[in-house]
């Protein structure tokens, strides 16, 4: 049976209870609605299936670490602001703690462990040997001047210094962060240590450090296990229509790719505006279009939709690549895709997953579909490690083979426990973080 078809009551949440009475603490608790919460949903689903290995269940609910820093920086106006910064660490059993900074006027503590906790089971799902960890800023960068970001970077570095390292958690760029912000990361630790320690961050500048490939690795990934699931329920990517939510780093290659692939994108949304064209938008001028001008508002040849119209879109591929929680029970029934990529972490709600599910929409979850970019900044790492630099050819190959291979394994897990991909992925990823867990014991 095709995992989409699974039966949503064999995903249902049976967390056992902690039977020493310690509950969890009110803010990691799942009535603690938005991404957490969600994330706690969703590894509930999984305990079921853990055999033995769910005596350590409850590690999967608890971050390792949290950091909540002050970052106070000299404004071009001779003013001092501060800002709240995060660095949270939710599990290294596996390796050093990995995952992205983002810099938004959003980003809440509960936002920032459920990227953390995502990031531990999309390693795992992808068997790099990292553990997760997410970082942030609750600020609007685009109201910064280049200094003030630049001074704000650095002063989160150093705030953040003491629990990050080449082997001890490696951050990377996410939402409103790029290649300069992690030269300013990498800058700055280095200085605070007295090294050149280039393995610090990824998403580097090639010229610092970083690899080939890597910035177009997540959009390549999504683009990947999307080809390979469509083959999978007899979706051609020729001609299909693909409907596009974000067209950053993620959305705008994973858009370029099935546009090249023969796909027709009819419809890109982001945060200046939505358009659509049913006979498919001219990507190479719409990338060009928002290289230029930030936005897909503006873009001559395509018809203007209200932002809410985004979600009734004809379309046989949706791929949400923005933000989390947006595609909820409010309208995940309005979804006309026959398959669902998550390029962005946390777009859909459990109970929209539930929905889409009765709906026969297959959800290919970020926890796998986006995981392209952390393997390549594994590349990074390594190549990092040894100074010596692959070509990339060798590194998309490398990707390849790594994302067709986790994905149908992850396939046939949901054949086998006939669960969702989300769970199934949540199953292989989660017995590997809990087994590193078994066996590395606890100490002291
Ligand atoms: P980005 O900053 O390059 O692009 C974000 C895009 O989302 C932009 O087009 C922006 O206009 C759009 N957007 C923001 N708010 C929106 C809203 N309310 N409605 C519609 N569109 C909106 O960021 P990115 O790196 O492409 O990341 C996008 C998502 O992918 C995030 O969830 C991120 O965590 C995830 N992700 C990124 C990477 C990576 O390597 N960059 C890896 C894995 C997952």
């Amino acid at each position: 049976m095709s995992p989409s078809l699974s039966s949503p009551s064999a995903d249902s949440p049976t967390g056992p209870d902690n039977p020493y009475g310690h509950s969890l603490p009110s803010y990691l608790q799942a009535e603690n609605l938005g991404p957490w919460g969600n994330y706690l949903q969703q590894v509930d689903r999984v305990i079921p299936h853990l055999g033995n290995l769910a005596r350590w269940a409850e590690t999967l609910k608890r971050p390792k670490r949290v950091l909540i820093v002050d970052v106070p920086i000299h404004m071009d106006d001779g003013s001092i602001a501060h800002f709240e910064g995060y660095r949270v660490q939710h599990n290294v059993s596996r390796g050093p703690g990995k995952g992205g900074v983002r810099f938004h006027q959003d980003v809440t503590l509960s936002e920032v462990m459920a990227l953390s906790a995502w990031m531990s089971v999309k390693n795992a799902a992808v068997n790099v040997p990292y553990g997760g960890a997410k970082g942030g800023i609750r600020v609007d960068p685009k109201k910064l001047s280049l200094g003030e970001l630049e001074r704000m970077t650095r002063r989160y570095t150093s705030e953040i210094g003491i629990i990050i390292g080449p082997n001890k958690d490696i951050p990377a760029p996410d939402v409103n962060t790029n290649e300069q912000i992690m030269a300013w990361m990498m800058d700055t630790y280095s200085m605070n240590t007295g090294s050149t320690a280039t393995g610090v961050v990824t998403g580097k500048p090639v010229d610092l450090g970083g690899s080939l490939g890597r910035r177009e690795a997540t959009g390549r990934g999504v683009f990947t296990v999307g080809t390979e699931a469509a083959h999978r329920i007899n979706l051609k990517i020729f001609g299909e229509r693909v409907a596009i939510q974000g067209f950053g780093n993620v959305g705008g290659v994973a858009g370029k790719l099935f546009a090249e692939a023969g796909a027709l994108v009819v419809a890109v949304q982001d945060n200046g505006g939505t358009i659509y064209r049913e006979a498919g938008l001219d990507v190479p001028a719409l990338l060009k279009h928002v290289a230029a001008t930030g936005s897909v508002g503006g873009f001559a040849s395509a018809e203007v939709l209200a932002t809410d119209k985004f979600w009734d879109v004809p379309c046989d591929i949706l791929i949400p690549a923005a933000l989390e929680q947006q595609i909820t029970a409010a309208n995940a029934h309005r979804i006309q895709a026959r398959m669902l990529i998550e390029g962005a972490n946390g777009p859909t709600t459990p109970a929209a997953d539930d929905i889409l599910q009765s709906r026969n929409v297959l959800v290919l979850p970020d926890v796998i579909a986006n995981a392209g970019g952390v393997t390549v900044s594994y590349f990074e790492w390594v190549q990092d490690f040894s100074s010596f630099f692959w070509d990339e050819d060798e590194i998309n190959a490398r990707l390849v083979k790594i994302m067709k291979n986790a994905f149908a394994g992850i396939w046939q897990v949901a054949e086998e426990h006939n669960v969702s991909l989300r769970t199934a992925t949540f199953i292989v990823a989660c017995k590997r973080i809990l087994h590193t867990r078994e066996l590395r014991g606890l100490y002291p």
